[in-house]
């Protein structure tokens, strides 16, 4: 029985697609890859005999149609997307008519390229007592946002904001950040191309210059915006530390050396006893 598989293929550095993505690549017969933003190389890994497509130039339809066309033909058939499938990937729009076509279906996460370029920058997106959130969203452009998640509106919690899809938008992120309230010496961090070898380029500024930073660096394109109260904390003179390694915080791994009152009272339900989620 013949299967689409939905691989994220990460960011962008082929290295960066998972282990089950890789070899579901190597397996399948068919390959449908989002060529303006996947990595060719990340095909590298296909068999010589792999019907290969871009899909640049098809339209919605035409992806679907190629899908179950190659269903028919082959038991494994992938289509590569960048980043995470489910982040701003049409993974539904692409799912349903493969189920009413009766084709069985599968997804493997990537690495968003939230996450990577927060990698190469070497940032947190959460520190304890800055900000222990992170919201991933975009501006509207074509699609509109729905109500309550304009930018303004979601920059009144000052947590992180992980802005996708929106580098030829900086002037209405600059407007919503500022009607949230955030100061012109907030730092943005902006990511272009975030772990493609050689083509990465980071630029970094504050919510008033970042524009004339990214048009300076000529980036208009395929580049994330990160905007948090955590960026540039490695060179900060001080640092609140993080409860996971205070000599004082007992969790299920480790006692604490200094006694801890709250760790000395039996609550095992409390969440930071549970330490599964600790940062
Ligand atoms: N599913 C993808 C997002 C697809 S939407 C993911 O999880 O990353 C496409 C947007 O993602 C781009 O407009 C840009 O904002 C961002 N993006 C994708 N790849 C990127 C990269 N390598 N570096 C920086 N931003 C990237």
């Amino acid at each position: 029985m013949a299967k689409v598989w939905f691989v994220g293929a990460g960011p962008g550095d082929p290295d960066l697609i998972t282990v089950r993505g890789r070899d579901l690549v190597a397996r399948a017969g068919a390959i449908l890859y989002a060529g303006s933003l996947v990595s060719a190389t990340a095909l590298r890994w296909a068999r010589p005999e792999c019907a290969v497509a871009d899909s640049k130039e098809m339209d919605l339809d035409a992806i679907v149609a190629w899908l179950i066309d190659q269903a028919g033909r082959h038991e494994c058939v992938v289509r590569l997307q960048t980043g995470d499938p489910a982040l701003y990937g049409a993974l539904i729009e692409m799912v349903r008519p493969l189920d009413a076509a009766g084709i069985e279906v599968g997804v493997v996460p990537g690495i968003s390229s939230a996450l990577a370029s927060a990698a190469a920058a070497v940032e947190s997106l959460t520190l304890p007592e800055l900000t222990q959130t992170v919201i991933l969203t975009r501006v509207a452009g074509r699609t509109p946002m729905p109500p309550g998640e304009s930018l303004a509106e979601l920059a009144r919690h000052r947590c992180t904001l992980c802005i996708f899809l929106s580098i030829t938008l900086l002037r209405e992120i600059q407007a919503e950040l500022r009607a949230a309230g955030w100061p012109d010496e907030a730092p943005v961090l902006v990511v272009h191309k975030a772990s493609w070898p050689g083509e990465e380029v980071i630029v970094r500024g504050a919510l008033a210059d970042i524009r004339d930073r990214c048009r300076a660096a000529g980036i208009h394109s395929q580049a994330m915006v990160i905007v948090s109260p955590t960026l540039g904390a490695r060179h900060w003179p001080e640092l609140r530390p993080s409860k996971l390694y205070d000599p004082g915080f007992s969790h299920r791994f480790r006692r604490a050396v200094v006694p801890d009152p709250v760790a000395a009272e039996p609550r095992p339900e409390h969440p930071e006893n549970m330490a599964k989620d600790l940062t």
